[in-house]
């Protein structure tokens, strides 16, 4: 099969380069093109990226030479490109926004981890595993804005990966949740390169993530919402409260939380197996980035923990531990996803395959 080339738009961050590792020998998309700021423009991938390379994998030898475009060179878009995922920093969101929405109206899909336009009522926030029907508001989107092939979908922010699958899961099995209380123990590479100064983090835990904690609290209700005439609605049934942290940890976000159900309470044993088998739209359609087991128990006393545990199925698995009753609410339990794969860049490429086993990427 012929690849379907791609951009990276922030190709010389933390997102930007798990990018670049995670696409090697993919299947169906290979890399045509790397941007970032004008810092960067004009250099050689490997010249830009070399002094904040953290990968664990050699920069790619295909790749050292590429000549590193400015994001906002909008004429120099290689023509070929199928579609970019963006992974920018910049100082204002409404910057962020107007370059997605230039390369959308140039009929270049935009995949994006950036925040700016999770509240756009006409894209959609997705996570392959719990709203893959939002795929449906896309050609509303391009109705709205005459774009013909553009469109922006974007993934939610990593705080909440780790625990909104698992309340998913027990939701669609007929488990409604009334209240959460969520504690998010965050990694340092959540802040970006060179993010959290070293001796703020080390010895240490900040107790503070400037804007976390609104979207630990708000994103889920537009994720389990429904796609309407113009735009997904809400569905702000689960009441969430969420302190989020930063702690010592190089990769991988842990969430402790409580839950409260609304009327039914299933029991430990049911929970347990609710959530090893849970499976859904990419399991079904075989996406070749998909966690063969989306949520992944263990019984260990002392699980799960990011150095352990967040490189499981690929860094795509939510793995969850420690669950027991509460004396406050109905039950406790862990979770723990790697926040720069299933919380950035292999979660927007698994929504890519999806987008294209949709055909919306062609
Ligand atoms: P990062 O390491 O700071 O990388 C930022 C990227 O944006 C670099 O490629 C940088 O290029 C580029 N950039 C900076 N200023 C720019 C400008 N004025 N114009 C164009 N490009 C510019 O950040 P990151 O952690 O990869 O995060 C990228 C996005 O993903 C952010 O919106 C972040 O919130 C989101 N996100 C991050 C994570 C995570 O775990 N890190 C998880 C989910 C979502 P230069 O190298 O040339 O400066």
């Amino acid at each position: 099969m012929k690849k379907i080339k791609i951009g990276i738009l922030g190709a010389t961050g933390i997102v930007g380069t798990n990018y670049i590792k995670l696409l090697q020998g993919h299947p169906w998309f290979q890399i045509a093109d790397v941007a970032a700021s004008p810092r960067s423009a004009g250099k050689t991938y490997e010249e830009a990226v070399k002094a904040k390379w953290h990968m664990n994998i050699p920069i790619p030898e295909d790749l050292k030479g590429f000549i590193v475009r400015d994001v906002q060179d909008f004429d120099s878009i290689p023509p070929e490109l199928s579609f970019v995922f963006s992974a920018i920093t910049m100082p204002k969101k409404e910057q962020i926004k107007e370059v997605e929405l230039k390369y959308a109206k140039k009929g270049i899909p935009v995949i994006s981890n950036n925040s700016a336009h999770r509240w756009t009522p006409d894209v959609p926030m997705i996570m392959g595993e719990i709203n893959p029907d939002h795929v449906n508001i896309i050609p509303i989107q391009q109705k709205n804005r005459g774009y013909d092939k553009g469109f922006i979908a974007v993934k939610p922010n990593c705080s909440l990966q780790s625990y909104l699958t698992p309340i998913f899961a027990l939701e669609k099995a007929g488990y409604k949740i009334e209240k959460l209380i969520v504690t998010t123990l965050q990694a340092v590479s959540g802040a970006g390169y060179p993010g959290v100064p070293s001796l703020d983090v080390i010895d240490n835990i900040v107790p503070y993530i400037g804007g976390e904690e609104e979207k630990t609290e708000t994103e889920p209700s537009k994720i389990l919402g429904k796609v309407g005439e113009n735009g997904i609605i809400p569905d702000e049934s689960i009441q969430i409260s969420a302190t989020c942290t930063r702690v010592p940890v190089s990769d991988g976000h842990t969430a402790s939380v409580n839950m409260k159900f609304k009327e039914k309470v299933p029991s430990k044993e049911e929970i347990i197996k609710i959530w090893t088998e849970f499976k859904s739209e990419p399991q079904k359609l075989n996406l070749p980035y998909a966690p063969l087991h989306p949520i992944i128990y263990l019984y260990n006393i002392d699980r799960p923990q990011p150095k352990k545990d967040r490189d499981n199925d690929k860094g795509m698995a939510v793995t969850t531990g420690r669950l027991r009753e509460d004396n406050v609410f109905d039950y406790k339990f862990l979770a723990l996803s790697h926040n720069t794969v299933r919380g950035a860049a292999g979660g927007s490429l698994l929504t890519a395959e999806l987008l294209k086993a949709k055909g919306f990427i062609t």
